[in-house]
């Protein structure tokens, strides 16, 4: 996935001084800059109550920050109604969450053909291309299987094929492989790897730090900061990161 026609140097997620803060004066996230250009395979890794949730939301453009400056996909976040960024989200982003939500009843190639509801994308061409999506993650022999027929790692495979059919510039993962055994887990990576390959930018919010060592770039959260980045190793003397 490569840069807005016109904004070579922009990344797909770029924070300046952002900072959330929730009702009861929660400071979840504070101060944070960060820029993930495209392209990139990062984590976001920290313990529990760190702020990842609030990033992985504030990046997907759930919620938006308390102060500072979000860009998504070179467009301010700021500068966009509530509607405008709904369509940004739908068209750019790419959700897998921990839990895979299925709804009963509905064969996969349907549930991964909603992933285009939005695009307005007419029902022959979804499943066309639900079928290629769900091919590229290795479950074409399941398109017609029910939600209860699939393994949890099928489950969460049929997730990252719903998130990636409107090859969104960003495919945010929250703790993708919390649910599953090691193995499935290994799968479902090895999987966001692939993507990655294949050119989309990549971000995971995961508490596992082992996990963590298997991304090119770690971005380390504790108390709502980021702590160490290996994107961007600590300058010796400034002070930024005592
Ligand atoms: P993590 O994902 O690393 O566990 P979170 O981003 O969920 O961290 O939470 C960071 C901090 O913000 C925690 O102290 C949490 O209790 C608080 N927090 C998160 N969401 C809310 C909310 N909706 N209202 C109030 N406090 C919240």
């Amino acid at each position: 996935m490569t840069s807005p026609p016109g904004k070579p140097d922009t990344p797909v997620v770029e924070f300046t001084a952002v900072s959330k803060t929730y009702p009861g004066r929660v400071s979840a996230v504070s101060g944070v800059d960060l820029a993930i250009p495209y392209g990139e395979l990062a984590c976001v890794v920290g313990p529990s109550g760190s702020g990842k949730s609030t990033m992985l939301h504030l990046m997907g453009t759930l919620d938006r920050p308390s102060s500072g400056r979000i860009a998504i996909d070179g467009h301010e976040i700021a500068e966009l109604s509530d509607r405008e960024v709904s369509a940004l989200r739908a068209q750019r982003i790419g959700f897998v969450f921990q839990q895979f939500h299925l709804a009963m009843g509905v064969p996969v190639l349907d549930t991964v053909a909603d992933g285009l509801l939005y695009a307005g994308v007419p029902l022959r061409e979804r499943r066309r291309r639900a079928a290629r999506a769900l091919t590229r993650v290795g479950l074409d022999h399941r398109l017609d299987h029910l939600p209860h027929q699939l393994s949890g790692g099928e489950r969460q495979r049929a997730a990252v094929a719903r998130a990636v059919i409107g090859e969104p510039a960003l495919l945010l993962a929250d703790e993708p492989t919390g649910n599953l055994d090691s193995a499935s887990g290994a799968a479902v990576l090895e999987l966001l790897r692939e993507l990655h390959a294949a050119g989309t930018t990549v971000v995971v919010i995961t508490h596992d730090r082992e996990m963590a060592e298997a991304f090119d770039r770690k971005v380390e959260m504790r108390d709502g900061r980021i702590v160490a980045d290996s994107g961007h190793p600590p300058v010796v003397g400034t002070g930024v990161l005592t």
